[in-house]
């Protein structure tokens, strides 16, 4: 039987009648961008986060992007962040003029390697990206320590980390900002783009939105220069529909990926990421390690079983990058799990006989 990634269709008829009514109420009340329904979703985001404020953006890469701009990093900065990452991650720096700066990531998490960062810090470096890939939170012990010793600021990508954890705090809590994005496929999606920041700090959150409504405190006064990067209504209403479900969600999917690891955790030729105590895993992604990685991925469309790879090309050997000298060797781990990686199907509708036939069939295939 065919398994699809993810499907999005079983979700929504699960919600239907609670989401239809409310898309059609912000029809009815045309508050189509900001508006009631997106201050709900982010006072309800903030909370269920547990932080003091969460601004409503375009997209994850906008939060990613308006956060820096919010903290005046600019082009005389470097940002440091993980060479295996979302390109959005790196082009938020690139966007606001700074320099990217990359530190290669553990092979045992994927997580950025946190024993490398200080030997990547010059006078120039403003703040640390780290990005709590697949749903795993990346070390933010040891990362804020390193930002306290040299005044850097942190920005989480949690893009993929709606609902994660670490040491009992909530991905988007875990430092002076964090992005999320709400792209349909991420486990907390909207239905279209959306985006949101989450911040303690006061100031900063004036800053941002003002930053995604043309600089605007007040209707066409200007105070600076910012974007369009306002989430629609229709958004946030659905997200807030969403919100109320994503526990229960990420419960399935840690489910699902319990059962994956007890299935595929002693077949030979396949490594799993390591799982960290203390750190809530929301699955956004289910990745596995293997060598012959093209040949399963083939083996498994051939048997009509879906799956991704996050990320095939590490940022530095990207195209867009080429000017900047960076090159093949030069973050040799982030190489290596890009030609090992890959990710099998995962959401909470998954059923257990569809992990069954998913971890039969790659175990076949090895
Ligand atoms: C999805 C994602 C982004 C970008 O979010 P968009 O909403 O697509 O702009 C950034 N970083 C990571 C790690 C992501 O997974």
């Amino acid at each position: 039987m065919p398994v699809p990634f993810l499907d999005l269709k079983a979700q929504y008829k699960s919600i239907k009648t609670e989401v239809d009514p409310v898309i059609q109420s912000v029809v009815e009340t045309c508050a189509f961008a900001l508006g009631p329904a997106v201050e709900k979703f982010e006072k309800d985001f903030a909370a269920y986060s547990g932080a003091k404020h969460c601004i409503g953006v375009g997209s994850g890469t906008a939060a990613l992007e308006l956060i820096l701009r919010g903290l005046e990093v600019g082009p005389d900065d470097e940002v440091m962040t993980v060479a295996n990452t979302f390109f959005a991650t790196a082009e938020a720096i690139s966007l606001v003029g700074a320099a990217p700066v990359l530190v290669d990531c553990r092979e045992s998490d994927a997580l950025i390697d946190t024993d490398k960062i200080e030997e990547a810090i010059t006078d120039r470096t403003k703040a640390i990206i780290p990005v709590h890939l697949y749903g795993q939170c990346a070390d933010m012990a040891s990362i804020n320590a390193i930002a306290e010793k040299y005044s850097l600021y942190v920005i989480e990508d949690a893009c993929q980390a709606h609902g994660s954890g670490f040491r009992g705090k909530k991905a988007g809590a875990l430092a002076d900002a964090a992005a999320f994005s709400f792209y349909p496929g991420k486990n907390l999606g909207a239905y279209g783009e959306g985006g949101g920041i989450t911040t303690d700090d006061d100031e900063l959150a004036k800053q941002l939105r003002m930053l995604r409504n043309h600089g605007m405190p007040e209707k066409y006064k200007h105070s600076i220069v910012g974007s369009n990067e306002r989430l629609d209504g229709i958004q946030g209403a659905v997200l807030d529909v969403k919100l109320k479900h994503l526990d229960q969600w990420n419960g399935g999917r840690r489910t699902n990926a319990a059962l994956y690891r007890k299935l595929l955790s002693d077949v030979p030729g396949i490594i799993l990421f390591e799982t960290h105590e203390n750190r809530e895993h929301n699955y956004h992604l289910f990745v596995i390690r293997v060598k012959n990685r093209d040949e399963v991925q083939n083996k498994l469309k051939e048997k009509g079983i879906s799956t991704g790879i996050h990320y095939p090309i590490p940022i530095h050997l990207q195209k867009a990058y080429e000017g900047v000298g960076w090159k093949k060797g030069d973050f040799p781990v982030a190489e290596k799990l890009a030609g090992e990686i890959l990710s099998l199907p995962m959401f909470a509708e998954l059923t257990e006989g569809q992990v069954r036939e998913v971890s039969e069939a790659v175990a076949a295939s090895i």
